[in-house]
């Protein structure tokens, strides 16, 4: 099969929201009047980002869900993605549960996969998401103010316990790691709570390197500090962790990553509206903490004192 042939058969489909798909030198967009673009890039190399073990659906929708949850974290709505995809040669049964998987979720969210590029290579994925939000209404890093809650989405610390797990540092009982290691390989982009929130959050950030990173952007995008509730969540972990150290706990959910889970602010005034959005959303939103004028960030227990534990976030290169 040649790499036109491969992407007739596993990429190319009408595009429903787009005037022009795949197939020509450039795809088409039509955001609508007054609308301004959402536009953003990930990438997944196999070995950093996901493990050779993953099912090829499960990888097809996590490609599109890490891209999906950036949009999410603008209150962007998804309209289109482009695919840039290197494969080390045409596995058919790879191609078919990764487009499958891939499709599901695009179709979930009305995306179009309008066009991207082919190549023989080591395994890699790049997908390019374009949303489309009112011209202004974007959620930024950089609007939280002094005196706001701090929000976060769903569950936190899953995924990181699943890669425990894998790296053998943890145990988890059979029902448990496969619903941890479901939270890794098919994170559930926050979509619908993004575009929620628009004009309730004062900021957002998706939590892809681990809550205590990610929040930190939107700490030093903002020029303020915050306080944040170590046992408030770690009690948003998912899976059962019975018998599993606190130090633990605390690492996966205030550092793990993969979660991609929405971090916000919201004004006090703005508790009713913030918690009216999740349910419009159907996802649990919970207070984790509050925006403060010092610069930094205090993570105490919940008795308010401070927790002494050293906390890292992922970094490619460090
Ligand atoms: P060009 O030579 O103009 O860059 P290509 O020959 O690389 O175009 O691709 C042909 C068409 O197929 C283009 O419309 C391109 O966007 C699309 N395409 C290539 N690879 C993919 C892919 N993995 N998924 C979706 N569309 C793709
Ligand atoms: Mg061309």
């Amino acid at each position: 099969m040649g790499e036109f042939d491969l992407i007739t058969r596993y990429f190319k489909r009408p595009a429903t929201r787009s005037p022009l798909g795949v197939g020509d030198d450039c795809a088409l967009l039509a955001p609508a009047a007054g609308m301004q673009l959402a536009v953003s890039s990930d990438m997944l190399v196999e070995g950093r980002h996901f493990l050779s073990t993953v099912e090829p659906a499960r990888l097809g929708h996590k490609a599109l869900a890490v891209n999906l949850s950036d949009l999410a974290a603008c209150g962007a709505k998804p309209l289109a993605f482009t695919l840039a995809l290197a494969l080390p040669g045409v596995d058919e049964p790879w191609l078919e549960g990764f487009s499958r998987g891939l499709f599901a979720l695009a179709d979930a969210h009305g995306c179009d996969l309008v066009g991207g590029d082919t190549t023989r290579g080591p395994l890699n994925i790049c997908i390019t998401v374009f949303g489309e939000v009112p011209a202004g209404a974007a959620l930024l890093r950089s609007g939280a103010r002094a005196g706001d809650d701090l929000w976060v989405s769903g569950s936190l610390g899953d995924a990181r316990l699943a890669l425990e797990v894998f790296r053998g540092t943890l145990s988890l009982p059979a029902d448990a790691f496969a619903q941890a290691r479901a939270r890794m390989e098919q994170p559930t982009p926050r979509v619908a709570l993004g575009q929620a929130l628009r004009g309730i959050a004062t900021s957002a950030v998706d939590v892809s390197d681990g809550l205590i990173g990610d929040l930190g952007h939107i700490l030093a995008a903002s020029g303020v500090g915050a306080t944040l509730d170590a046992d408030a969540t770690t009690a948003l972990i998912a899976v059962d962790t019975a018998g599993l150290p606190t130090e633990a706990l605390r690492t996966c959910a205030l550092s793990g990553g993969d979660d991609y889970e929405l971090v916000f602010t919201a004004p006090a005034s703005a508790r009713a509206a913030v918690a009216q959005a999740g349910q419009a959303s159907a996802t649990r939103v919970t207070r984790i903490g509050r925006i403060e004028t010092d610069a930094g960030l205090r993570i105490v227990d919940a008795s308010g004192a401070p927790v002494s534990q050293r906390f890292g976030s992922f970094d490619h290169f460090v």
